[in-house]
């Protein structure tokens, strides 16, 4: 069984290494809250104090984290994990981050005679805890087919997409595609709250109906009860948008529907709904609209 180092124990982090703890892996974590380690630490896994302490003792490291800064930080700051490694390592970051931040990243790593994978990931919390993601990988091509065991252990969709930054677009396409589907599930579900329909009914047709996405269905739940806390945050939807837009202008991409959803994010978050789930852009729009559930 794999020697596996985990950094990042957010929502995400957290179900992702406890299926690889699951599939019989040695795991030592790492998270900068250490109480959210808590669970995983009771279930057997071991306890590193820094991000380089992961790197010396562990054969695939991966990372799990908010953003490109943060996975600058626990891979290039002083107690990172490059000052760790030594040669034939494998690192693997699943975090959402741009290109730029990733190659900066991969050169570091490669200057360490390692190899560096970069796996986003489809799919929210629940499929992280099944196992069900969908998993995004460019990289060295021979580092991949070692990590798939790994790979199979938290998703159910592996896709090897080439040598270099590959992966990292098509999660940001991907994303995009997400935030926007949110806002039309505002619109819809709006025009057919103020026109006396009931809200649970409707996002009930919604999931089922030619439009009805696994997204739809994913989040008719929250939308309905007006509960939206957070799978996949507003601040991290932002993010991914902003990294998207400048994706867009290196290879001289209009994305004008995508540039409206932003400001449905951002509206969200100067209300104070960052941290909230980012299908809250329904909650935005009744208030703009003056509506108010019964
Ligand atoms: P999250 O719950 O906000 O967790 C973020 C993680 O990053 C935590 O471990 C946090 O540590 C750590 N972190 C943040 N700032 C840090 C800093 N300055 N130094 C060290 N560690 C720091 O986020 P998540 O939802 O798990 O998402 C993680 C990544 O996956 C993101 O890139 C996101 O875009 C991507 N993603 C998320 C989803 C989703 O549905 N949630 C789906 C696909 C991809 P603390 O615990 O100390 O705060």
């Amino acid at each position: 069984m794999a020697k596996i180092g985990w950094i990042g124990l957010g929502n995400m982090g957290n179900p992702m290494s406890k299926n690889l703890l699951k599939a019989g892996h040695e795991v030592t974590v790492w998270n900068r809250t250490k109480a959210k380690a808590d669970e995983i630490l009771a279930e057997g896994a071991k306890w590193a104090d820094t991000p380089k302490e992961i790197a010396e003792t562990c054969d695939f490291i991966f990372t799990m984290v908010a953003d490109g800064p943060t996975l600058q930080s626990v891979t290039l700051g002083e107690n990172g994990v490059v000052a760790g490694l030594s040669s034939s390592k494998i690192v693997i970051d699943m975090s959402t981050v741009s290109p730029e931040e990733s190659i900066k990243v991969n050169d570091a790593i490669e200057a360490k005679e390692c190899k560096f994978l970069r796996a986003p990931v489809t799919g929210s919390t629940v499929l992280a805890q099944n196992a069900t993601l969908g998993i995004l990988t460019s990289g060295d091509r021979a580092a991949y087919d070692k990590a798939l065991p790994l790979f199979e252990a938290m998703g159910k969709n592996q896709f090897y997409l080439g040598g270099s930054e590959e992966a990292r677009v098509l999660k940001l396409s991907l994303n995009v595609m997400i935030g926007v589907t949110s806002q039309m599930m505002a619109e819809a579900v709006v025009l057919a709250e103020k026109a006396g329909l009931d809200v649970a009914q409707v996002c009930e047709v919604m999931a089922g109906s030619a439009v009805g996405s696994p997204l739809v269905g994913y989040k008719k739940a929250l939308v309905s009860s007006g509960d939206y806390k957070a799978a996949f945050s507003v601040k991290l939807m932002m993010k991914d948008f902003d990294l998207a837009f400048a994706a867009a202008k290196q290879y001289d991409v209009a994305m004008p529907v995508t540039a409206v959803t932003r400001q449905a994010l951002q509206a969200a978050a100067a209300t104070g709904r960052g941290d909230k789930d980012f299908s809250v852009l329904t909650q935005v729009l009744e208030d703009q609209c003056g509506y108010k559930r019964p």
